[in-house]
């Protein structure tokens, strides 16, 4: 039987003695400040058992993760139509990135992109008069939590530096491929990077994905077992942006990452596992993270391959 406490204290110890920090965001100081020694590692088991290392408690920006948490909102409403607006292949690009959509017209590679993200989030607005509030709702549900919240400084400086979604959502737009007000879209989309949670708040939430879409909190059906592992293909393809191949090839979980320097993973029928480091690499995927969770699969021995 794995001691999953064992495993991760040892490998928690084992990366802070690594060089391996990266690069903490610094597109807003709300970011910038985080401390970069920070490292946390939780493990959440179907069968009610959850484990904990370092500061698993302590919240910070979930960033891109979002993108899952308004995906699995979207997709049970929409349905295999959302694929006509948003596509499901690796984008080969940078998260940010405008080069494809005058070329592809206005229909973005795959939802975890920001391009992606942000049609995903227009087609919330069209669902909900209040979107933010049934954002926090879904992931307070998930992980269990009411006291998950938007952290107002980063949504107000993400606002503020806001320039190259605008320009994604208005270039879309010209393509009739965003419905709502470019300006509501941003400060929707801006408010779902701001949400803050702890890994063991992460953890906790993407149960619902190893649990093939019932929420295993309250035993809320949230996605048909088919598009949970729809869902779950495409983080696999595509939730670590052009570092999606190597995230598989070390790792081999579905997962999400953020520029926060949360990943988010799960091993379906058994476990979710998240890891947070603030120093990114230059995909802005957590250097730590991905080492401590391909760590993690190597020690466990247990992996989607
Ligand atoms: N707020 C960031 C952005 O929209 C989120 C990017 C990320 O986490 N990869 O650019």
């Amino acid at each position: 039987m794995i001691d999953y406490q064992a495993v991760i204290d040892r490998i928690l110890a084992e990366v802070r003695n690594l060089d391996c920090r990266g690069r903490v965001a610094d597109y807003i100081p709300a970011l910038a400040e985080v401390d970069p020694n920070h490292s946390a590692i939780a493990v959440d088991m179907l069968d009610g058992r959850s484990f904990r290392a370092g500061d698993a408690d302590v919240p910070f920006s979930i960033q891109s993760i979002s993108k899952v948490f308004t995906l699995a909102m979207v997709f049970p409403e929409i349905g295999e139509e959302l694929w006509k607006s948003v596509g499901r292949e690796p984008s080969g690009n940078p998260f940010n990135s405008l080069v494809q959509l005058e070329n592809e017209h206005g229909i973005p590679r795959n939802p975890f992109i920001n391009a992606g993200a942000l049609v995903v989030t227009d087609r919330l607005i069209s669902m909900y008069p209040r979107p933010k509030e049934a954002m926090l709702d879904f992931v307070r549900s998930l992980a269990g939590n009411d006291d998950i919240y938007f952290d107002s400084r980063v949504a107000t400086s993400e606002r503020e530096h806001a320039d190259r979604n605008m320009s994604l959502a208005y270039f879309m737009k010209s393509f009739g491929n965003i419905h709502n007000d470019v300006e509501r879209l941003i400060d929707v989309y801006c408010h779902q990077c701001s949400i803050a949670m702890s890994c063991a708040d992460v953890a906790r939430s993407f149960r619902l994905f190893a649990n093939r879409g019932v929420n295993p909190a309250d035993g809320r059906r949230v996605l048909t077992e088919s598009q949970s592992k729809r869902l779950g293909a495409v983080m696999s393809t595509c939730g670590f942006y052009d570092e999606s191949g190597d995230f598989a090839y070390r790792v081999g979980l579905p997962g999400k990452s953020g520029v926060g320097g949360g990943i988010a993973a799960y091993i379906p029928g058994k476990l979710s596992v998240a890891v947070w480091s603030p120093g990114l690499n230059s995909y802005g995927n957590s250097l730590a993270g991905i080492e401590m969770l391909e760590r993690f699969t190597t020690d466990i021995r247990r992996s989607i391959f």
